[in-house]
């Protein structure tokens, strides 16, 4: 079988968890404060504070800007369910709005089209690695804060710096679908120092020293408890093991739109399906290459169970979360492109090790599953 997804992980990651363990300081640590600093010069941001989960950071960026009951955050419906379940965490409520039939993502267009004197955030997806059009964003919707759900956007690219890049607040994975792993873990980003050591704090239970300070201080340092925080906290295994990870990054994203790039020649002879690409605004690091079936293809699942007899595990597009049952009697406004894209997409095998022969047979399994043949280039 060949698998949807596999992270690149090697002996040096092992070897860094070990020295972790070895050391006997396992919780947030030193390799947690090294880890922020690397990816924080890595993405052009000026503070990193890890947590525990991409999840908990858009959580934590939602807290900060003090998004509360009776306020409203859009977002779109086509995203992982984690994204609009953050605003609910607020007490808030999630809007959805459609997105671009190219990206996948909000668009300026139809951000505008739900926002309400209650807006109090926009919450904006790079979907799969595609980066949003924040500066159209930024057009439609004036002084209102961006918060950047960056999940899938390590090592991708918008108006030719990374993506993050002097954002304001954005929120980053670690989980193994994502680019870089450290099992599980998350990362917030911001351009605001003091903004940085807030969500530090709240993320420690709202402490104004964290505990691997007291231990370095001495023992003697009495901490105290500014305000309701969480326990959101990153540990050292897992830091250390992003650590290396963060060093692979350039290599994972070189070699992803490698592959990326094959598929789109090898997709070249089968007219009608449309696949992923960079929009005009930036690159993607291929978190996820999906294709679109066009109308006149069979469905959806149908094809997902043929390649998956053909021995090529996909998956289904990106979800739509308004059509989930946790969203169920949830207002939303008609969302034609989400509902088209999460129906008619399916997420093809992308990682490491694939050969071309494999992305061959993937192409070829998928062009039968479709009654097409592949017409030579
Ligand atoms: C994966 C993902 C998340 C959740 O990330 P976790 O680290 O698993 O909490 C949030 N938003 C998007 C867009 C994602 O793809």
């Amino acid at each position: 079988m060949i698998p949807v997804m596999r992270p690149l992980l090697g002996a040096e990651e092992a070897d860094a968890v070990a020295a972790v363990v070895r050391s006997g300081w396992v919780a947030q640590g030193p390799r947690v404060a090294e880890f922020e600093q690397r990816f924080a010069e890595r993405v052009g941001a000026a503070d990193a504070v890890a947590v525990s989960s991409c999840t908990t950071g858009l959580h934590l960026a939602l807290h900060v800007l003090g998004v509360g009951p009776g306020d409203e955050v859009v977002v779109p419906s086509f995203s992982f369910i984690a994204t609009a379940n953050a605003v609910r965490y607020c007490g808030a409520t999630p809007v959805f709005a459609d997105v671009d039939p190219l990206t996948g993502n909000l668009t300026g267009q139809t951000v505008a089209a739900v926002l309400t004197p209650a807006t109090r955030a926009v919450l904006a997806v790079h979907q799969g690695g595609v980066p949003a059009d924040i500066a159209g964003l930024r057009t439609a919707v004036g002084d209102l804060p961006i918060v950047e759900d960056a999940a899938c956007a390590a090592g991708s690219t918008l108006d030719g710096a990374p993506v993050g890049a002097g954002v304001h607040l954005a929120a980053w994975s670690f989980h193994p679908r994502k680019l870089i792993t450290t099992g599980e873990g998350g990362m917030v980003t911001t351009d605001d120092p003091e903004l940085g050591a807030r969500l530090r704090r709240l993320r420690e239970h709202g402490m104004n020293v964290s505990a691997a300070q007291r231990h370095a201080a001495g023992g003697a340092v009495v901490e105290s408890y500014l305000e309701t925080g969480f326990n959101y906290r990153m540990t050292d295994i897992q830091a250390a093991m992003g650590l290396v990870q963060l060093g692979r990054l350039d290599a994972i994203v070189a070699r992803r739109r490698e592959i990326a790039a094959r598929y789109h020649e090898l997709l070249a002879g089968l007219p009608g399906l449309r696949a992923v690409t960079d929009p005009a605004h930036g690159t993607t690091n291929y978190q996820s290459f999906w294709v679109l079936l066009a109308d006149d293809m069979p469905d959806r699942n149908g094809v997902l169970a043929a390649l998956s007899a053909a021995g090529v595990s996909a998956r289904r597009g990106i979800m739509a979360s308004h059509l989930e049952p946790a969203y169920a009697g949830h207002p939303s406004a008609p969302m034609p492109v989400t509902e088209h894209l999460t129906a008619r997409s399916l997420i093809l095998p992308v990682h490491h090790d694939l050969t071309e022969a494999e992305q061959r047979h993937v192409v070829d399994s998928l062009a039968a599953a479709v009654g097409r043949v592949v017409e030579p280039a």
